[in-house]
């Protein structure tokens, strides 16, 4: 595009320009090759409440363990994914894995409720596969569909062809969050006609919360939202005390974040369940 805007700069930019270029081709033809491979890997982040920091369940996060750039976070390859169609592999991938540890930590604990929350973006969910292959991933997992959750952010969910998909997975009993609560445009009317259960507020809000009086209020606004749809409310990104008191003071309950823990390996996963978070408001700080 800066084809004949002058020399010197333009060289410097076309250069980097192409080498960007080759290096998402690289990307998607590597890409191709990962599920095949083994070099997905699924992380997991606590759910916890936020009173006692006991664990509620997980939030599968997915990374690909690429053989020479390393571990390449999500936001890096999802979209590449998505745009090449990858992303029906990949997503089925993520919840069969996470859906047989999940069986793996109830078997360990048994009597104790543990739920996995999986991510789908807007492109797996308009495919109409989508929904038969996660439910033989449930079924051949053995856990409950009540146990799964399905994170679908506000762009994706107000989509006809996505309640297609939300409300037959809801009559077999999985549940839909909707993410990123309050990044996007979002029309409350929609939440009603959506099978939707739970609501995670986003980073944004809790970062500001208690710097920002509005914020806070938004912050209320959501909750109040939620209490009289009878919605779960998830905050996101809980990273200081000041925070989790905050969101405490308001009646909020659920939350993940660095505070508690950054999303782990499986093993480390399987640690925090066995010894906790380690953060007790009461007694442990
Ligand atoms: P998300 O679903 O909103 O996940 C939360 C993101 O916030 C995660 O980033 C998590 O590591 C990060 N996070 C959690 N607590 C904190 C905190 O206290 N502070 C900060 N600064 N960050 C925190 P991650 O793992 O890089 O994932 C990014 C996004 O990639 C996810 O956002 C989700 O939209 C997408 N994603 C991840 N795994 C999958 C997947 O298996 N399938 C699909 N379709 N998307 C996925
Ligand atoms: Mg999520
Ligand atoms: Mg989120
Ligand atoms: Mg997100």
């Amino acid at each position: 595009a800066a084809k004949g805007a002058g020399r010197g700069g333009v060289q410097v930019f076309d250069e980097a320009a192409s080498r960007r270029a080759l290096d998402r081709l690289e990307l998607r033809s590597d890409l191709a090759h990962a599920v095949a491979r083994d070099e997905l890997v699924v992380h997991y982040q606590p759910l916890v409440d936020l009173l006692d920091g006991a664990v509620l369940g997980f939030e599968a996060l997915v990374r690909w363990l690429h053989p020479v750039r390393g571990l390449v976070p999500p936001d890096q390859f999802i979209p590449v994914a998505e745009e090449t169609g990858l992303i029906a592999d990949i997503g089925t991938w993520v919840l069969d894995e996470a859906c047989r540890q999940l069986a793996e930590w109830q078997a360990e604990h048994p009597g104790r409720a543990l739920r996995m929350s999986v991510n789908v973006s807007a492109a797996q969910l308009h495919d109409p596969t989508a929904a038969a292959r996660y439910l033989q991933g449930i079924t051949a997992a053995g856990v409950q569909p009540r146990d799964v959750w399905l994170e679908v952010t506000e762009h994706s969910s107000v989509r006809s062809e996505v309640s297609v998909f939300a409300h037959e997975m809801h009559r077999s009993g999985v549940r839909f969050a909707l993410d990123d609560f309050g990044t996007a445009y979002s029309n409350l009317g929609d939440l009603t006609r959506l099978p939707v259960e739970a609501l995670k507020i986003d980073r944004l809000f809790v970062s500001r919360l208690t710097a920002d009086r509005a914020e806070r209020g938004l912050v209320q606004a959501v909750l109040a939202v939620a209490r009289s749809l009878d919605l779960q409310v998830v905050a996101e990104g809980v990273e200081t005390q000041e925070q989790r008191e905050e969101l405490l003071a308001l009646g909020c309950r659920q939350a993940q974040g660095y505070l508690f823990s950054r999303p782990v390996p499986a093993e480390a996963a399987a640690e925090l369940l066995r010894t906790g978070t380690g953060m007790d408001l009461v007694t442990g700080r």
